[in-house]
This record gives C-alpha cells, structure tokens and sequence, in this order.
C-alpha cells in the first residue's frame, strides 16, 4: 500500500459519508491502529442466501459435506430468465447511485459482488477501495475486468474506468465468457504479461467488432459466447459494442449506468414464460403481426400492452409484471411491482391484471366505458383494454 494513512483516512470518510445504498456492504467501524501501523474495519456479514459473482460465473460453489468432510459441488445458477435480468438492473444501478455520490469503486471484477439467484437481488462488496472520483490509492484491477487506459498505464481507475469495467461484468453476466478473448488471443498459447498487456490494453480487440473479425470466438473453446450471442436482442448487442468498440478508447463513448438500467428493464419486459415451458426474450418468438407474438415450439399467442412512455410492449403472460417505474414518469422504483397479469381464481381461463400499486387507475372496460380500479382489484384482458395509470396510460 502506498500511503496507509491516506487509506485509513479515505475508509474513515467513507464511513461517515455512509452507504450510498442498501446496496452495499459498506466499512462501518475502524479498529485502533495497532503499534505496528496495521488497523481493520467492521462490516456487515453477507448474508447466506447471497452467492459470489464467481461461482455464478462458474456455476457451482464448493461446499464441506458434513458427513463425509469432503468438498462437493453445489450447483449455482439463476431460477429464472427473470432474476438474472433483475440482477444486471440492479449492478448497473448500484453503481450510478455509487457514481452519483461522487465516488468511484476503483476494481470493479467479479470478486466485488454478492448476487441472489432467485430474487437477482445484489450486493457489491469490497467497498474498501471507493474513493472520491479523481482519487486513487495505488490500486490498479484485475487484469480483464481493468480499463484499456489502466492496462497501458496511462490512466488510473475513476467514473470512467468503472463504467468499462461495469460493461465487463455485464458482459460476462450475459455471455459467460470474455469480451476480448477470441481466436487473436487463442493463437497466444501462453499468456505472459506481455501478451496480456497487448491483448486487454493496446491492442484489445472485441470479439464481435463489426469492423475486424479476427478476433471472433473460436467454436470449442468460447461455445457460450456463441450461443447467447445469437439469443440477445439487437439493442443488447449494440450497446455491448459500443462499449468495446468506440468505448475501447474513448470513454466519454462507455455506455452511462443509467442507459445500462433502461436498457435491462427493457430486456426484463420482454421476456415471455411459455406454459409449455419455454421462457424467452421477445426476439426469439415468432412476431405474429405488430403486437402479438406466438410461441415457436407450441403455437401459444401473446398480445402485448404498450406503454405511452416506452417505445417499445409487454408480452401477456400468467404471472408477468409491471412495475412502477412503467406507470410513474420519474419512477427509479423498478423493484416495487405495479401490476400482474394473473387468472381468475373462480373462472379458469380468464386472465386479468391485478393493481398492485397504491393508485386509483382509471379503465376502460369491454362496454367501453372508464371505471376506477381500486388497489388490490382487477380488470379483465380484451381487446379494447385501456389504463389510464395518471401520469401514463397503457393500450393492449
Ligand atoms: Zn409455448
């Protein structure tokens, strides 16, 4: 460590600045220095039904059998579509509100989170090297996750670098795989320091840049980055690109955390769950005509609910959300559901959407006139459907 003193110092400030959110495991309470120089700082403990990034990015953690006292794999992967969507929401949201506090995190990689798989609810730790923006401790990264500029050496870790790493760590989320390792790298066998600072610094090369493709990924060693690389949407994609592409060395072309929230919540929205059992992105259903979709294995059509505010629609399915940030124009609130599409209990068959939300909305019904539903009430699905949210009105 370069200067102790300074990072005890900055750990000090931290804690009486506290947590910018209940996102983070955050330095609560320094220790006495001891004579020596060396101190400690106290935090929460992570809770158990949170699972490391790297064991997500793994998909099993190793756990003692208690009968044996052998280490046997437990598997870890998400419940659904869903959660890992909600999880890439809530990184990026972490850290625009880490970023809008003024701090940067410094050495953001894949040891910095906490993720729970069913809920996508996520935790970032290692909090002790978040600093004012412009400030640095002397700590570099993690080779991969690090900015192209901190590789070379020269920039040190800011807003700036965090933003490419956060495009990393989406990236590896999504793709289960690395953003820069394609057939240029393969073709390194042995990665020294020097290739290393070649392949991520000045001459990292995405393997899907639209201009170069001679570093696209190789079948056999990257086949996860090839299959999910055909599932994601374009809009997806593109931001993936950009990042890598003109972000590479330009980082005022990053993709900003909060285009990276709207973005996933688009993603999250357009996610249909099949009763036949295949659950996916809009992309890869059939698009019946301009709002309906039909499920490719078993025929099963979905109409969708469009949004006065979003451009883009809702598939309609048993058990789909909305939250409020869909009927709220300002709303940051993309956990607190809105509405639900659920069944009938006493008529099987017809669907309705429940109001979870605590206004009055106004809709209109199969006879074509408005009537107010009240929290906790619903209205039928047809045709016609309108709801008028106050700030918002949705339209099937
Ligand atoms: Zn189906």
């Amino acid at each position: 460590m370069k200067d102790p003193e300074q990072f005890k110092a900055n750990i000090k400030r931290n804690i009486s600045d506290g947590a910018p959110s209940n996102k983070f495991i955050w330095p609560r309470y320094l220790t006495k220095s001891m004579e020596d120089g060396t101190f400690g700082y106290l935090m929460e403990v992570k809770p158990d039904s949170f699972d490391s990034f790297v064991d997500i990015l793994n998909t099993y953690k190793l756990k003692v059998d208690p009968l044996t006292g052998r280490a046997v794999r437990e598997p870890v992967r998400f419940t659904d579509l869903k959660a890992m969507v909600t999880a890439c929401i809530n990184i990026a949201n972490a850290f625009r509100q880490l970023h809008r506090a003024g701090k940067s995190y410094q050495d953001l990689n894949d040891g910095g989170f906490f993720i729970n798989t069913d809920t996508g609810a996520v935790l970032v730790v290692d909090c002790d090297n978040i600093a004012p923006d412009g400030a640095n401790f002397g700590i570099g990264g993690k080779p991969g996750y690090m900015a192209p500029e901190i590789v070379r050496g020269i920039a040190k870790p800011d807003t700036q670098t965090d933003k490419y790493s956060l495009a990393v760590v989406l990236f590896k989320l999504l793709f289960r795989g690395d953003p820069m390792e394609g057939e240029k790298v393969v073709k390194d066998v042995c990665l020294t320091e020097a290739a290393e600072l070649k392949h991520y610094g000045s001459e990292a090369l995405f393997v899907y840049d639209p201009n170069d493709a001679s570093n696209r990924p190789v079948r056999g060693i990257h086949d996860n980055v090839i299959k999910f690389w055909r599932i994601y949407p374009d809009y997806i994609k593109d931001a993936f690109i950009k990042s890598f592409t003109e972000g590479l060395t330009d980082p005022n072309k990053r993709i900003i955390e909060n285009e990276w929230q709207q973005l996933f919540m688009r993603l999250r929205t357009e996610i249909i769950a099949c009763t036949c059992g295949r659950t996916n992105f809009t992309s890869m259903f059939e698009k019946q005509d301009s709002t309906t979709y039909r499920c490719p294995k078993c025929g099963m059509t979905f109409a969708t609910l469009g949004f006065s505010n979003k451009e883009y629609r809702m598939p309609l399915y048993i058990g789909c959300k909305f939250y409020e940030c869909d009927i709220e124009q300002n709303s940051d609130d993309f956990i607190g559901v809105a509405g639900e599409l659920v069944e009938n209990k006493l008529k099987p068959g017809v669907l309705g959407i429940r109001n979870s939300s605590e206004k009055v909305w106004n809709v209109k019904m199969p006879d074509n006139q408005f009537y107010k539903v009240d929290p906790g009430k619903g209205c039928p699905i047809w045709p016609g459907l309108e709801i008028d949210f106050g700030d918002v009105t949705a339209k099937i």
